[in-house]
C-alpha cells in the first residue's frame, strides 16, 4: 500500500536517475587510475589565421582512452575531474604532454608551431602555476612563445586582481593568454580593458549560423570590433561552413578553429593535417573572383 503513495513520475525516472550517479561514480573511480594506466591522450586542432591561409598553431583537446568504453570526450570527464579534485593532477599532464609534443615537432624540424592548452579555474588558482608551466616548458626546452593558455571567463573573474597579477606574472614567462567561450561568461568592459591578455575566442554559440542570425551578427560584429579596438587577436571557435567563415573574416576576424578546416586530430596527423589547409586556402584564393579595381 506504501507503493502507491510514490508519484508516478519518481517511481519512473528513479532507476534513470540512480543510473546515472552510478555511472558517475564508476567514471570517477575509473579517472583515479586513469593516469597511471597511461589512458589519456591530447588531440590538436589547428587554428587557422585567415589572412595567411595556413595554420601554425594547435589547441591541445584531452581524450581519454578508456579501456572499456573506447574514447571519452571531455565534457563526459572534466566536470567530474573538476568536482573530485583530480583536475589537478591530469591538467599538470597536459601541460607536460603539451609541451614534450610541441619539443617532438621543434626537433623534428619545419615552422615552429605553438599550442594552447585549457585551464580549469582550480589550476588557475593555484598559487603554484606559474613555476610548474616554468618547469614544463624549461624540461623540453622549447620557447616560452610556443605555449598559449586558455581561460574562460568565469575562471578568470573570480578575483580580478588575481587574475590581473597572475596573467602579469605569466606573460612575463613569456607565455600568451586566451579568454576562452567569450561572451558566455561575466565579461565585463572594465576587466578587458584591465587584464593584460592577447586573445578572445568567440563562442561557438555566436559562430553558428552567423552567416544567416542577424542576432548572432550583431554580437560578433560588436565583439570583433571591440577586440580589434583593443588590439587583441580574434578568433572564431566552431567554424564548420565556409559561409561563417568568410562572414566573419569581412568583418575582421582573422583566426578561425573549427571543423570546416579541421577537426582535432591526433598529434601523428597534424602535420599533414596543416598542409592539407594551405592546399585548401591555396585553392580557395586561385577561385576566388579578382578585386574590381
Ligand atoms: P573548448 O576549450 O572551448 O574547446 C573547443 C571545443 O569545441 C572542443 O571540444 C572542439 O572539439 C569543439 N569544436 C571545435 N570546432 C568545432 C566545430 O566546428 N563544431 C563543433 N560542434 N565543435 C567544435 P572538446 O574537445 O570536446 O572539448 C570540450 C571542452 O572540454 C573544451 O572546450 C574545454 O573546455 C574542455 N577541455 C578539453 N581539453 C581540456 C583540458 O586539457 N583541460 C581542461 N581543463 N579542459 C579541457
Ligand atoms: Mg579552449
Ligand atoms: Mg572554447
Ligand atoms: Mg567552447
Amino acid at each position: 500500500a506504501a507503493n502507491t503513495t510514490i508519484p508516478k513520475t519518481v517511481s519512473r525516472h528513479a532507476p534513470r536517475v540512480r543510473q546515472e550517479i552510478r555511472e558517475q561514480f564508476e567514471l570517477e573511480q575509473d579517472l583515479r587510475k586513469a593516469l597511471d594506466s597511461n589512458e589519456f591522450l591530447l588531440h590538436f586542432q589547428p587554428v587557422v589565421c585567415h589572412a595567411e591561409g595556413r595554420a601554425r598553431s594547435a589547441e591541445a583537446l584531452i581524450r581519454w582512452d578508456h579501456p572499456q568504453r573506447g574514447l571519452v570526450q571531455p565534457s563526459q570527464f572534466i566536470p567530474i575531474a573538476e568536482r573530485s579534485g583530480l583536475i589537478d593532477k591530469i591538467g599538470l599532464w597536459v601541460m607536460r604532454e603539451a609541451c614534450a609534443q610541441v619539443g617532438r615537432w621543434n626537433a623534428h624540424g619545419g615552422d615552429r608551431l605553438k599550442v594552447a592548452i585549457n585551464l580549469s579555474a582550480s589550476q588557475f588558482l593555484d598559487p603554484r602555476l606559474r613555476d610548474m608551466l616554468a618547469e614544463a616548458i624549461e624540461a623540453e626546452k622549447i620557447a616560452p612563445d610556443q605555449l598559449e593558455i586558455e581561460l574562460t571567463e568565469s575562471a578568470a573573474m573570480v578575483d580580478h586582481d588575481y587574475t590581473r597579477r597572475t596573467f602579469g606574472r605569466l606573460k612575463d614567462l613569456g607565455l600568451s593568454i586566451a579568454i576562452d567561450d567569450f561572451g558566455t561568461g561575466y565579461a565585463s568592459m572594465s576587466y578587458l580593458r584591465k587584464l593584460p591578455f592577447d586573445k578572445l575566442k568567440i563562442d561557438r554559440e555566436f559562430v553558428s549560423n552567423v552567416d544567416t542570425q542577424p542576432d548572432a551578427q550583431a554580437i560578433c560584429s560588436a565583439m570583433i570590433a571591440l577586440g580589434n579596438g583593443l588590439g587583441l587577436h580574434l578568433l572564431a571557435e566552431g567554424a564548420e561552413r565556409i559561409e561563417e567563415v568568410d562572414y566573419l573574416a569581412s568583418r575582421g576576424c582573422n583566426l578561425f578553429q573549427g571543423y570546416y578546416y579541421s577537426r582535432p586530430v591526433p598529434a601523428g596527423e597534424l602535420i599533414e593535417t596543416l598542409s592539407d589547409i594551405e592546399l585548401l586556402s591555396a585553392r580557395r584564393k586561385a577561385e576566388m573572383p579578382a578585386p574590381a579595381k
